[in-house]
């Protein structure tokens, strides 16, 4: 794992009248899983976006292992963090292990090595890839495409793993075992990881600790579970 520090980064979208994500500092621990939680709008999206740098932060600094990655440019960053969106935001022209093989790519792996770290990806997270890696994402379910989603985001080995809403879109019996498959790679590979929901159980289950955001990412609270359970 590595640690992640934001420090007072703001976010101003053209034409609003209060910053998106206002200020927020936050230190997140190297190994631990930080759960985002806010009511729609709070800037949880935005604020992600920012640590992986698809958003530019209007001011403020990002610093990952102490190095400051504000203005680091993105495809640099992909070697260090990995993304997870809601659904898997597959690319649908491209088969699976295109899909999965799309940051080792672009980071110039050889062939042998994007294939057969395709098909360990597709294990880990209960796809055998003889029957899925050629398929098509129209060709799997909702929960599968979602794994797929899962496999891209630990492709390049990224110390730092950001996923928004990654169960959003699974039935609940599917999500509840990704979310066993998400803590158990958590406990064996030791990621940070910054992951947004709306559910709060989920944020109970899976976090170690939990933020919970007001309107222009405001910390209410940042907490671990047990604490915030007895508050
Ligand atoms: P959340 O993920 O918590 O639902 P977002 O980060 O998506 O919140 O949005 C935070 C605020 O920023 C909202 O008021 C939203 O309308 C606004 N916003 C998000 N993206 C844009 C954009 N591209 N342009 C302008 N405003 C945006
Ligand atoms: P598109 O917008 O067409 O999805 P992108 O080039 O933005 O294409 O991204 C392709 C995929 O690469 C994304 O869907 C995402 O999973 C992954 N990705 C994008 N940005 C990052 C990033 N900063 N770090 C890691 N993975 C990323």
């Amino acid at each position: 794992g590595a640690a992640l520090e934001l420090v007072d980064v703001t976010k101003s979208y053209p034409g609003q009248t209060s910053p998106a994500v206002d200020g927020l500092s936050l230190s997140v621990p190297a190994g631990e899983m930080v759960m985002f939680v806010g009511p729609s709008g709070c800037g949880k999206t935005t604020s992600l976006k920012m640590i992986n740098r698809l958003i530019e932060p209007t001011s403020g600094q990002l610093l990952l292992d102490g190095d400051d990655i504000t203005t680091k440019d993105p495809t640099t960053l992909r070697r260090s963090i990995g993304y997870v969106i809601q659904g898997g935001g597959l690319m649908p022209h491209m088969t699976v292990a295109e899909n999965v093989g799309l940051v080792p790519k672009l980071l110039n792996w050889d062939r042998g090595r994007i294939v057969s770290r395709v098909d360990e990806l597709l294990d880990l997270v209960g796809l055998d890839p003889r029957i899925y890696r050629d398929r098509h994402p129209r060709e799997l379910s909702g929960g599968q495409q979602q794994r797929v989603g899962v496999a891209r985001g630990l492709a390049a080995d990224p110390p730092v793993i950001l996923m928004d809403e990654p169960f959003g879109a699974v039935d609940p019996i599917t999500r509840q075992r990704l979310q066993d498959e998400l803590m158990s790679i958590q406990d064996e590979l030791q990621k940070t990881i910054v992951c947004v929901t709306h559910d709060i159980d989920e944020a109970i289950k899976l976090g170690d600790r939990i933020l919970i955001l007001d309107e222009g990412a405001r910390i209410a609270q940042y907490d671990t579970p047990e604490r915030i359970l007895a508050a």
